[in-house]
């Protein structure tokens, strides 16, 4: 029985609605699925119904970027409910230093000489979290680029040309946030945060003493040496092994839902295991 603990609906960057997402899951066999949307919960209650219908199980979710010691991060969040807790109440903070940060970058981009509006990128966005894929999608329909990305190399990555830093929480704020939400925590695709391993250990440890319930041992870029490596540091520190494609529909090429490239696995136990934590 397999799982996906990490997809993005049009309610942030992905381009399946909620409902559209939940079908594919349930189509392919997948017995549970989180939706981890950008600082928003606003696809949830779509994909929820969209659950009960195709008789897949949704984990309420989302991913939010936080900064540690100097390092960026991202965490998925699972079991985040509208209404319980701080943690979801905080989310339009964030939405509103993305919305800071977009106008920045268009100005950028605008003094770097492309000819690209606010308005281009609003209509690149289905939801109320709006972020650089939708830049990169604006960028696209110029012809300015050929894909998400192409834009984000060199122009709209972490110190790119276009680039600007937004507000974030700290991962000790994040983690502190969502356990009194009811929610629990996993590190996202940990390869990101350093291509040297070596650093990994007191990483997670640290992270893990601050509440961190998971890693995200499974996911498509991580090779099995990786994801080898990472299951037995997870078992190691307590974590659980957490897994997901990071499936965004057309925004990213090539990768599924539930399979990442095709060599995805994700067995339906973590869910249970992750559930163990909250409190
Ligand atoms: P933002 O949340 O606005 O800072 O944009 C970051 C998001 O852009 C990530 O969560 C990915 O979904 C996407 N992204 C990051 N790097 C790339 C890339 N090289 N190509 C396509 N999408 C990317
Ligand atoms: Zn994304
Ligand atoms: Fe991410
Ligand atoms: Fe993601």
């Amino acid at each position: 029985m397999a799982i996906d603990l990490h997809t993005h609906s049009s309610a942030s960057d992905g381009t399946d609605s909620p409902s559209e997402l939940i079908q594919r899951a349930g189509d392919l066999g997948l017995t549970a699925i989180a939706l981890t949307d950008h600082d928003t919960l606003s696809g949830i209650e779509e994909a929820r119904s969209a659950a009960a219908d195709a008789g897949v199980r949704l984990i309420p979710g989302t991913e939010l970027s936080v900064d540690h010691e100097g390092r960026k991060l991202h965490l998925l969040v699972y079991f985040l409910e509208l209404g319980n807790g701080p943690l979801p109440e905080r989310l339009a903070g964030l939405r509103a230093g993305r919305h800071e940060r977009n106008s920045e970058m268009i100005a950028k981009l605008r003094r770097l000489g492309y000819d690209i509006s606010a308005a281009d990128v609003a209509a690149h966005a289905g939801g109320e979290s709006v972020g650089r894929p939708h830049i990169a999608d604006a960028l696209v329909t110029k012809g300015v680029v050929s894909s998400r990305a192409e834009a984000f190399d060199g122009l709209l990555d972490d110190g790119g040309a276009a680039y600007v830093g937004r507000r974030r929480l700290t991962a000790a704020e994040a983690i502190t946030l969502a356990n009194a939400s009811g929610a629990v925590t996993s590190v996202a695709h940990p390869y990101t945060i350093d291509a040297n391993s070596k650093s990994y250990p007191a990483l997670f440890e640290q992270l893990r003493d601050l509440g961190l319930s998971g890693l995200e041992v499974y996911y498509p870029e991580h090779s099995p040496d990786l994801r080898e490596h990472l299951a037995a540091l997870a078992a190691g520190l307590g974590l659980v092994a957490t897994g997901g494609s990071d499936y965004h529909g057309s925004g990213k090429p090539g990768l599924d839902i539930g399979i990442g490239f095709g060599d995805l696995a994700v067995p339906d136990t973590v869910v249970a295991a992750l559930e163990e934590r909250r409190t």
